[in-house]
């Protein structure tokens, strides 16, 4: 038998903006129900040190980061649930959202808080050192390779602002880019061209990541050139996979309104969607920052917003 879900916010996803969201809403006594989907926790999980997010002096596990977040949302009154919404009907308030199980979740307001993936070569060794010597944001992880050599994947403006970023933490960066020229923009393939730091690799592709068990990390990597399929092999500890993300909104397409890489689009200085009543937070609107801080500040600003639709 299916459960049908009342609400007067339904917050979908369980990462920082999600959580935030959360314990916002429930302190606002607006008794939230968030479903976690597929990765409960979010991106985070999938790391290990997190050593940017403020109010901790030590190193802290994402995965750790993300139970704080839950136990405090459930805490402060958050009723979730381990389902995955399907489809959505947000053509009349209350809202519509049918999940994976077959219940349906109808919610007085909704925050989106889906996130987004970043996108993985699908080599069977990115995956085994994901965390320890793979990393698809130099933000995060760039602190950790501290005067080594590494390698940043790819040739958009992702790869070239993870490149320059990098150079403030490691002593040589390569970028290794499939064609002969760069996609991203010119100002910053002048940045990259000028840094002493930074050497480019083109014409070659990631053939393999080499590495040992203990400590578990990386101390090569396999490059094949298009042109003549020679193999090389590079003396790399990091690498930086930077081939661009995807957002979680497959779901959402033709329901609101979004760019053409599929971000939600919000209005200004708000996390407004098109649909009033509807919100959205974290990475699934941004592709610029894309920390968990930043979507942990959207998630906040989403309930707030979210309370005084409700109850204006
Ligand atoms: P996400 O964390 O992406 O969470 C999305 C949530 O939505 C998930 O719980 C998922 O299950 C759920 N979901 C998706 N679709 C559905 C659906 N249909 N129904 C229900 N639920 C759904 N940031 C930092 O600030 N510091 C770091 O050190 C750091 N390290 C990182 C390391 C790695 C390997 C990665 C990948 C990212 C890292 N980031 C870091 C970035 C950070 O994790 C993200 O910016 C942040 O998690 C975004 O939060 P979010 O809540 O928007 O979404
Ligand atoms: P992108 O523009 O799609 O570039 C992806 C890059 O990765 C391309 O160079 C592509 O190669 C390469 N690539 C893709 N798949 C690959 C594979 N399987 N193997 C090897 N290389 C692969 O992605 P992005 O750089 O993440 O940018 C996404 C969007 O965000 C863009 O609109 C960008 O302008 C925007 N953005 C803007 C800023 C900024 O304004 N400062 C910063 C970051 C991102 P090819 O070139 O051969 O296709």
């Amino acid at each position: 038998m299916h459960n049908t879900h009342r609400t007067k916010v339904l917050i979908i996803g369980s990462g920082p903006a999600g959580y935030t969201a959360a314990i916002y809403a429930a302190r606002a006594n607006l008794e939230p129900i968030l479903v976690q989907g597929l990765e409960p926790g979010g991106q985070l999980t999938i790391t290990t040190d997190v050593e940017n997010y403020p109010g901790f002096s030590d190193v802290i596990q994402g995965p750790w980061l993300m139970d704080q977040m839950r136990e405090q949302a459930e805490k402060v009154g958050t009723k979730l649930v381990s389902d995955l919404i399907q489809s959505v009907d947000f053509s009349k308030r209350p809202f519509n959202c049918i999940a994976d199980s077959g219940d349906l979740f109808i919610g007085e307001t909704i925050i989106i808080c889906t996130g987004a993936q970043a996108k993985w070569l699908g080599i069977s060794t990115e995956k085994k050192y994901m965390g320890f010597g793979v990393s698809a944001c130099a933000t995060c992880d760039g602190f950790f390779y501290k005067d080594k050599n590494v390698a940043v994947i790819g040739g958009g403006n992702t790869a070239v602002e993870e490149a320059l970023y990098l150079t403030n933490h490691a002593k040589k960066v390569t970028l290794i880019h499939r064609r002969n020229s760069l996609k991203a923009e010119k100002i910053l393939q002048d940045r990259l061209f000028a840094n002493n730091k930074i050497e480019i690799v083109w014409n070659h592709i990631l053939e393999e990541i080499k590495g040992k068990k203990q400590p578990k990390s990386v101390n090569s990597i396999l490059i094949k050139s298009t042109e003549t399929g020679k193999i090389q092999d590079l003396n790399i500890e990091g690498v930086f996979i930077a081939i661009g993300h995807r957002p979680n909104t497959d779901i959402f397409r033709g329901h609101l309104e979004m760019d053409d890489e599929g971000y939600i689009l919000t209005s200004p200085d708000s996390t407004a969607t098109s649909v009033p009543g509807i919100f959205a937070a974290g990475d699934v609107q941004d592709k610029i920052y894309r920390q968990a801080v930043t979507a942990a500040g959207t998630g906040c600003m989403s309930a707030l917003e979210a309370e005084k639709f409700y109850s204006g």
